[in-house]
């Protein structure tokens, strides 16, 4: 199966799905990563520069990727706080990459959360990737007079089968990550400009809490979403 992840800053990824990731790569998945930006304002040292910062940022996006078993990765390069601004843009470039790569299922944020976190917390680089990945996924891929230029340069309309929706306030699908979770706190770790002591601790909790409920040591959360 292909697989793949729009996320809006290097690592969410890893942080939310990374070892769902690492398990489905083990499985023979194959699984693409598309950054909407490289989160290149993601930090609070006013000595650096957001081009300084990028380019960190995407060498650590690279490491991590490789940890959980993904070696795809592409960077769209929007600006870190701005996809709400690009919305068009970006859709037409993700629908672009759906015709291209052709996967049956896609994880992205979801842009929907209204609990967990107040709405004015959520960050809205993460509402904008996840509604421009929908809006990507169904209706635009699949519908030939969506972005006819891409058909007359000869890409085919493609359906996406699924969504696994992460940050979800909803989880209705668990992913059992006891067996990768070394992996995603490798991948995590890769992130050096993100990490933080406590991030670790917070992860394995949540993971704990979410698998207690079906049985699993350590599980990751998700809204699923059948396409039609
Ligand atoms: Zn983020």
């Amino acid at each position: 199966m292909q697989v793949m992840v729009v996320a809006a800053h290097p690592d969410d990824i890893e942080r939310h799905c990374g070892g769902t990731v690492a398990r489905w790569t083990r499985d023979g998945c194959g699984v693409v990563f598309v950054l909407c930006t490289s989160g290149n304002r993601g930090s609070d040292d006013p000595e650096t520069t957001p081009e300084q910062l990028a380019a960190l940022r995407e060498a650590e996006q690279r490491e991590a990727a490789a940890l959980v078993g993904v070696t795809e990765v592409l960077f769209l390069r929007h600006e870190d706080g701005g996809l709400p601004f690009v919305l068009p843009q970006l859709r037409e470039e993700l629908v672009r990459l759906l015709r291209t790569y052709r996967p049956a299922c896609v994880l992205t944020h979801d842009p929907f959360v209204h609990s967990g976190y107040l709405p004015y917390q959520l960050h809205p680089d993460h509402r904008a990737a996840g509604d421009a990945a929908l809006q990507a996924a169904y209706p635009c891929a699949g519908g030939p007079l969506f972005y006819p230029a891409q058909i007359v340069a000869g890409l085919k309309p493609h359906k996406v089968q699924e969504l696994y929706l992460f940050m979800t306030d909803a989880p209705d699908t668990l992913v059992d990550v006891t067996d990768t979770f070394a992996s995603k706190l490798q991948a995590v770790r890769a992130h050096r400009s993100q990490h933080s002591a406590a991030l670790e601790p917070r992860l394995r909790e949540r993971a704990e809490v979410l698998g207690r409920a079906q049985g699993m040591r350590l599980a990751e959360g998700f809204k699923r979403v059948v396409l039609p």
